[in-house]
């Protein structure tokens, strides 16, 4: 990067100076930018760095003085990016594998050029209203309900369906869905104990999530004062699904013992499998008892925009709520999580304060986001969502959805058809994540093609499947360690599993195919 003419002091504001500095270095970003994705795949995935090593190769304190941007950006390069993990690398196949793509980059710089705040309507239109039409256009490729131009108050406004709820889904950006499950949650307690806005809550109400559920549910419930011990983590099936079941009767007990059912979480695709639980059964049986119901969607969500797998979300026109984070599966680098709910009466009714610095003008076109969550400001996060859904269109978004789907199917079958038969799938795979396992290292052949049984030798019999934990997870770090790849694992029954998730724009069937042969020569190392 090229020095400033002077370097930047507060007294001396020479504004031109400023930005024609920043039109040099800017330029000199983007090209860097481009570099970047262009040489990711062959940077290592996982960050080569030791605790401590950027820390300590950072000055102790900031500068007195303005630096240049070329010696800013050199320490980027030479001390930031070796302790960066290339969440943005082709062979980043661990959690959820996401992309960052071009068009949401551009998005994020201009957004942090304008750097404007909707707290409310008015101090900055935009950022309300691209934020209502762009999330309204991701509703409809969800095929969330029917919708028509949403209003400040869409319960007055919505005719409302069999199970009373008004049709129309109104949408808001959080950050996480971390945050868009807690507001989730908040806003069941509204719906059931409006009492507990001004009396905080009693104890009593009690929250039901499969136990395969994202933590950030329990989370959620704890941060809003529900209680762990009020949480219940209904089993889930061999499928890993919620045992509806188990629902009916944690309900029914509760209440015998006086407590107020008040919310139930359904995921669709849960963390460690992707299972799908059963929408429509669980939402019949939060009807019955008055509950409010949040989907969590937050990775499988995107699933939806294929009509092949539209009926994962069959139910979901009679819950209350849904979160989907387009910094998973969707092209937009993190944050980007889309809260949807039918109630943004009820949202809004727990959430809006009125300082009177803050009042303003009431318009049933003007949203005022600080009224619909915690947060007061609120980023133009829409715009990067914007740019994504108009660069890639939806075809292009289905095509890939449906290339990573066809890979995690084409991984378990070479998984499945290798004649040593040393591991096994362990989850259906519905999506573009793989379970599987390592059987140990005297699993025998499959004679005729069976489910895999382990050795006829008695040593290996009797192998404890925490020894099995242990080789898996042995496998798991050689193939890491190689750093061509990054896989992690999860729990399954209680047992120790390597999972793949595929979810890069940049990733091509060489690259699953790499994490395949990797695991081959670690199995054979360990
Ligand atoms: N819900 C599910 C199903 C998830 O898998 C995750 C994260 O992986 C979350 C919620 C939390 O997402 P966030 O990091 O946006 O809070």
């Amino acid at each position: 990067m090229t020095a400033p003419a002077k370097p930047i002091s507060s007294s001396e504001p020479d504004l031109s100076t400023y930005i024609e500095d920043f039109r040099r270095a800017g330029h000199e970003a983007v090209d860097w930018i481009a570099q970047y994705l262009a040489n990711v795949p062959d940077l290592p995935v996982l960050a080569q760095s030791k605790p401590g090593d950027l820390y300590d190769a950072l000055p102790e304190s900031a500068p007195d003085q303005g630096e240049s941007f070329q010696a800013i950006l050199r320490d980027f390069d030479q001390l930031v990016m070796p302790a960066v993990t290339q969440w943005n690398h082709p062979r980043f196949f661990a959690y959820f594998a996401c992309t960052g793509s071009t068009p949401a980059i551009l998005g994020e710089m201009l957004a942090a050029a304008l750097n404007t705040n909707g707290l409310h309507w008015k101090t900055s239109p935009a950022v309300a209203e691209l934020e209502q039409r762009t999330l309204d256009w991701l509703r409809q490729w969800m095929g969330l309900g029917e919708n028509d131009v949403p209003s400040a108050d869409s319960n007055a406004a919505g005719t409302g369906n069999a199970s009373g709820l008004p049709n129309k889904w109104f949408g808001i950006i959080y950050d996480t869905a971390s945050t868009s499950s807690m507001h989730a949650v908040v806003c069941a307690r509204e719906m059931v104990a409006p009492e507990a806005r001004t009396e905080g809550s009693r104890g009593d109400l009690v929250l039901y999530t499969s136990d395969q559920s994202h933590m950030s549910i329990e989370k959620g419930a704890i941060a809003v004062g529900i209680g762990q011990n009020n949480i219940r983590k209904v089993p889930s099936d061999a499928q890993f699904r919620m045992d509806t079941a188990a629902l009916a009767r944690l309900i029914q007990q509760d209440k015998a013992a006086g407590k107020r059912p008040f919310c139930v979480v359904a995921t669709i695709g849960t963390t460690s499998s992707t299972s799908v639980d059963p929408l429509s059964t669980i939402v019949d049986i939060a009807e019955k008892h008055g509950l409010w119901v949040h989907v969590d969607a937050a990775y499988a969500g995107a699933a939806a925009m294929l009509p092949e797998h539209k009926d994962i979300l069959a139910g979901v026109e009679r819950a209350h709520s849904l979160v989907f984070n387009a910094h998973k599966w969707l092209l937009t680098p993190i944050d980007l999580s889309a809260f949807f709910t039918r109630r943004p009466d009820i949202l809004r009714r727990a959430f809006s304060l009125s300082p009177d610095y803050l009042k303003t003008q009431a318009d049933p076109r003007a949203h005022n986001l600080m009224d619909y969550g915690v947060p007061l400001g609120h980023r133009f996060r829409a715009l990067k969502l914007w740019f994504v859904l108009r660069y890639f269109g939806r075809e292009r978004i289905q095509a890939m959805l449906r290339q990573h789907i066809q890979w995690a199917q084409d991984f378990a079958a070479l998984i499945a058809n290798d004649p040593k038969h040393r591991f096994e799938v362990v989850a259906p795979v519905l999506f573009s994540v793989v379970c599987f396992r390592f059987r140990g290292k005297h699993a025998d052949h499959r004679p005729d093609g069976d489910r895999p049984s382990q050795s006829a030798e008695p040593s290996a019999a009797k192998r404890s499947d925490a020894e099995i934990d242990d080789y898996n997870r042995a496998i798991m770090e050689r193939v890491n360690q190689s750093g061509r790849v990054f896989i992690a694992g999860t729990i399954l029954n209680q047992q120790q599993v390597i999972r793949l998730a595929i979810g890069n724009l940049g990733t091509t069937w060489n690259d699953v195919q790499e994490v395949w042969d990797l695991l081959q020569q670690a199995a054979n190392a360990v």
